[in-house]
């Protein structure tokens, strides 16, 4: 498949290892039962399947079983810790707190609820992409409910400081909701070392399967309420009524357990690989990293050329390389990336930046062949833009 572009968008979606696909057959065909059939060894094996799952995902963040709650991914999850705390808790306060670089799963949920009334504080990020620990204390009012900090961005990667955040939800008795949905099995998680109350997982940015995430609730220490946003058969303790995708369950807990096998050795070659990267593209005048430099996955890199157009450029690097500007969720959208402007960019910057997800099925080779395409494709770009000035000047 050469004449296919090389994958570097990561953060969007990942293939699925085939370890993890090899997981999930038997259980479309062969142990095809509903896990909540308790009659017979059909409905046994899916329950046992599931069980495991289960077990895996909550050891992988220091959680009980009972505290996972199986969602149709990282959308639904934060849908449901946002919309349900709201719910469950609003004769308590009406005050929740996000910020700005948030993925729209969570953006959306919050402006949703401030249409109901409820009030939402928006936190902006410092330059390097890091909330103000101190700023976020000095916002947290008797009135507020929830504080909510994604773990990992989709978008530039930055890592929010978790342990002390919830430290401060704590101290201030405050619940603490994560997205960790771009940080499960690629950097340590714990629920308990970390103080978070709840935390949306997905699947398929880990070499998983699509639509199957989960969300962890605390059952302890608080015990968090939550206010079911689907009704049904009362399946997931009655918080997410629906048959269990027993399939994408087993594929989502291999996935999540071959990637903590490998975290720290696979951490340390995309981190390699996205400095070798950075050290070629950074030869060129006039590009900027976006992010922090170090506090972030260590597969993300994502930069602003400056003296370029931001389509012409993502069309060049097209017939070499897969890679988005801003999130691919929004992409579908002209508006610049709302993370980017939320660094402080010019819009102009914001327009031209590129993300470049680094993953497991990526060499050393592929990452030179994309660094020299996209620096030859900026320097034509630049190129033929100076000379098209130059022309209309002398007109
Ligand atoms: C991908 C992503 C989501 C959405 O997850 P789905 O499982 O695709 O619904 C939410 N938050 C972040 C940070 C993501 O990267």
């Amino acid at each position: 498949m050469s004449h296919r572009p090389i994958y570097l968008d990561c953060h969007a979606t990942t293939p699925v290892d085939e370890r993890v696909l090899e997981a999930m057959l038997p259980y479309f065909t062969e142990h095809f039962g509903n896990p909540s059939s308790i009659s017979h060894a059909y409905g046994w094996e899916a329950e046992a399947a599931v069980k495991q799952a289960r077990q895996i995902l909550a050891d992988a963040i220091h959680a009980t079983p009972e505290e996972i709650v199986f969602t149709s991914g990282a959308t639904e999850a934060n849908n449901l810790a946002i919309k349900g705390i709201a719910e469950a808790y609003f004769s308590k306060g009406r005050h929740i707190i996000t910020v700005q670089t948030e993925h729209n799963a969570v953006l959306d949920p919050c402006q949703y609820l401030q249409s109901l009334g409820f009030e939402v504080t928006f936190l902006p990020v410092q330059q390097d992409g890091l909330i103000d620990l101190a700023q976020l204390e000095k916002t947290i009012c008797p009135d507020t409910i929830l504080v909510s900090v994604m773990a990992a961005n989709n978008e530039i990667g930055v890592l929010q400081p978790l342990a002390e955040i919830g430290a401060i939800c704590r101290q201030h008795q405050v619940l603490f909701h994560t997205d960790a949905a771009q940080a499960i099995a690629k950097i340590p998680l714990d629920v308990q070392a970390m103080n978070i109350n709840l935390m949306s997982l997905t699947a398929h940015k880990v070499y998983g399967p699509k639509g199957i995430g989960a969300l962890y609730v605390r059952r302890r220490n608080p015990r968090v309420q939550l206010s079911p946003q689907l009704h049904g058969g009362g399946h997931e303790r009655g918080m997410r009524s629906g048959t269990l995708y027993t399939p994408q369950i087993v594929g989502f807990a291999k996935a999540v357990e071959l990637g903590l096998e490998t975290m720290e050795s696979e951490s340390k070659r995309l981190t390699q690989l996205r400095k070798r990267l950075w050290r070629q593209l950074s030869q060129l005048e006039g590009i900027h990293l976006n992010g922090h430099p170090t506090q972030r996955l260590s597969g993300n890199l994502n930069i602003s050329v400056e003296g370029v157009d931001g389509s012409a450029l993502l069309l060049g690097l097209q017939p070499v390389v897969a890679v988005s500007s801003g999130a691919a969720c929004s992409s579908v959208k002209t508006a610049p990336s709302h993370v980017l402007m939320a660094l402080g960019h010019s819009e102009k910057l914001a327009y031209t930046s590129i993300r470049f997800g680094i993953g497991r099925f990526n060499t050393t080779e592929e990452i030179d062949r994309v660094a020299a395409h996209a620096i030859a494709t900026i320097e034509s770009l630049r190129q033929s833009q100076a000379v098209s000035a130059k022309s209309s000047q002398m007109k």
